[in-house]
C-alpha cells in the first residue's frame, strides 16, 4: 500500500482575525463543538496561530506587548474528535514534527508589564520588553539579543483533551475559592484568572452554546489535570504524550507553539512564541486512566534535542533565602528566582541589559533542576546555561570580562 498524503485537519489563517476562525477556540469547555475528526492511527497536520492570535508584530517596539489583550488568549486548534474514545481512556499523541509557517519564519519572546500579565521576576523587571527571533532552519538568533545563536527544542506549550462538565465545575469552584481567600487576606495582584466572557471564542458554536462557554469556560492559562498549558520544553519532535480522556470523542486541542524555551517558562511570555504547523499521530489506550492510575498526563520525551556536552553548562545555584536576606522554609519558588537572578547578574558583565537576559533565560534551552528539597531550611535549585550558545567565551576567569554587547532589546515607546 502506498502511503497516503498527509492532510491538514485544522486550518489556521495568519491573515484573518483569530476570533473569526471556527477551528480555533480560547476557553476550555465540554460544549465547544469538534472542529474536525481524526481517526486513530492517522497522521495529520494541525495549523496553529501564536498564543495571542497575531497580536504581536515583527518590529522594534514592545508597545504591542504592553497593551496585549490577555482576555483573548490562548488560541488553540481543535477540539479534534477521535472516534472510539470514551471517558477513562487515554489518548496517545505522538508529535512527529513541528515547524513554523514558511511565510512567517520568526517568533518573539517578551517580558510582560507587571500590571498586564507580569512574570516570574516582575518585581525586578516590571516593564514590557520584547525580542524578535529569526529562524534559520533549526537555529535562531535575534537582533534584540545579539551574540547568541542556538538550535530550538520546538514544541507545543498546550495540549489537552476537553474537560467534562464535572471537571470544569471543580476547576471553577476551587479557583474561585482561592481568589476569595486571597481577597480576604488582602493579597495584591491576580492569583487566578476566573472565567471571563470578554473575547471568549467558542469555535464553531452557535450563539446559545457560545454564551454558555463564555460564562463558564475555564481560562487556558494554568496547566490542570488534563494537561493544558504545561509548557514542557521536552514535548518536542518524537515525543509521546498520554492524555486522560473525559468526554466521548476526546476533543484534543493544541496550540501555543514554541520554537524554544528554558525550563520554567520564566517570563510568562517565556518562550520563543510562534505560529506553525504540528504533525501528530493519535492512538487510544482503552480504560488507561484506571489501569495506569493516572491523575495527570505522562510523557516520553523525543529523541531529538540540542546536544551540548554535560560539562558545557555553566550552572548557577540558588537557595530559599531571598534578596533581602530573609530565610524561607524549603521554598522552591524563592530558590529558583535567586538562581535566575544569579544568571542575570553574571551575564550583565558582558554588556547585556537585565531585560535582555531575562528574555534569554526564557528563550534558550536552559536546564532547571531541583537539586535538594530535604535539607531544612534551604531548598536548592540550579539553572544550567549552555555556554556554546554564546559567540564569545563566557566561562569564569580572573580579571573580569570585556563588554561586548552594546544594544538593547525592544522597549515601550514611553521609556
Ligand atoms: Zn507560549
Amino acid at each position: 500500500m502506498p502511503k497516503q498524503a498527509i492532510r491538514t485537519a485544522v486550518h489556521a489563517d495568519l491573515h484573518k482575525p483569530a476570533w473569526e476562525q471556527p477551528q480555533l477556540h480560547n476557553r476550555w469547555h465540554p460544549d465547544i463543538p469538534f472542529s474536525c475528526t481524526v481517526q486513530p492511527g492517522e497522521v495529520v497536520k494541525v495549523e496553529c496561530l501564536d498564543w495571542t492570535g497575531g497580536q504581536i508584530g515583527n518590529n522594534d517596539s514592545a508597545d504591542d506587548i504592553k497593551y496585549c489583550d490577555l482576555s483573548r488568549i490562548h488560541y488553540l486548534s481543535g477540539p479534534i474528535e477521535v472516534p472510539g474514545t470514551e471517558p477513562g481512556d487515554v489518548l496517545v499523541v505522538e508529535i512527529q514534527d513541528v515547524q513554523p509557517f514558511p511565510e512567517q519564519p520568526w517568533g518573539y519572546c517578551a517580558i510582560f508589564d507587571k500590571n498586564n500579565g507580569g512574570g516570574f521576576l516582575d518585581s525586578h523587571y516590571p516593564n514590557a520588553a520584547k525580542a524578535i527571533w529569526d529562524f534559520e532552519g533549526i537555529f535562531c538568533s535575534s537582533r534584540h539579543v545579539p551574540g547568541v545563536r542556538f538550535p530550538g527544542l520546538i514544541h507545543p506549550g498546550i495540549m489537552a483533551c476537553k474537560p467534562s462538565q464535572e471537571m470544569l465545575d471543580m476547576w471553577n469552584k476551587r479557583e474561585a475559592e482561592l481568589v476569595d481567600y486571597h481577597a480576604s487576606i488582602g493579597t495584591k495582584g491576580v492569583v487566578a484568572n476566573l472565567p471571563n466572557e470578554k473575547y471568549a471564542h467558542a469555535g464553531a458554536a452557535d450563539a446559545a452554546i457560545a454564551a454558555t462557554v463564555a460564562k463558564e469556560g475555564a481560562r487556558t492559562i494554568p496547566p490542570r489535570e488534563h494537561g493544558g498549558n504545561c509548557d514542557i520544553k521536552n514535548l518536542s519532535r518524537g515525543s509521546k504524550s498520554y492524555l486522560p480522556v473525559y468526554c466521548k470523542g476526546a476533543g484534543l486541542s493544541i496550540g501555543d507553539l514554541h520554537f524554544s524555551q528554558g525550563d520554567g517558562e520564566i517570563s510568562f511570555c517565556g518562550a520563543i512564541e510562534m505560529a506553525g504547523i504540528i504533525t501528530i499521530k493519535l492512538d487510544i489506550i482503552k480504560n488507561g486512566v484506571a489501569d495506569m492510575k493516572m491523575k495527570n498526563p505522562m510523557y516520553i520525551p523525543g529523541p531529538v534535542e540540542p546536544h551540548y556536552g554535560p560539562s558545557r553548562y555553566l550552572t548557577f545555584e540558588g537557595l530559599s533565602v531571598d534578596e533581602h536576606g530573609t530565610q524561607h522554609y524549603l521554598d522552591v519558588n524563592v530558590a529558583y528566582k535567586q538562581t535566575c537572578l544569579q544568571f542575570i547578574e553574571y551575564f550583565k558583565k558582558f554588556g547585556y541589559t537585565g531585560e535582555q537576559l531575562y528574555i534569554l533565560l526564557s528563550s534558550a534551552p536552559v536546564q532547571g533542576h531541583l537539586a535538594a528539597i530535604v535539607d531544612i531550611p534551604n531548598a536548592c535549585t540550579t539553572l544550567g546555561v549552555p555556554v556554546d550558545i554564546f559567540e564569545f567565551d563566557v566561562l569564569p576567569k580572573e580579571g573580569g570580562f570585556a563588554k561586548v554587547i552594546e544594544s538593547d532589546c525592544a522597549l515601550t515607546s514611553g521609556k
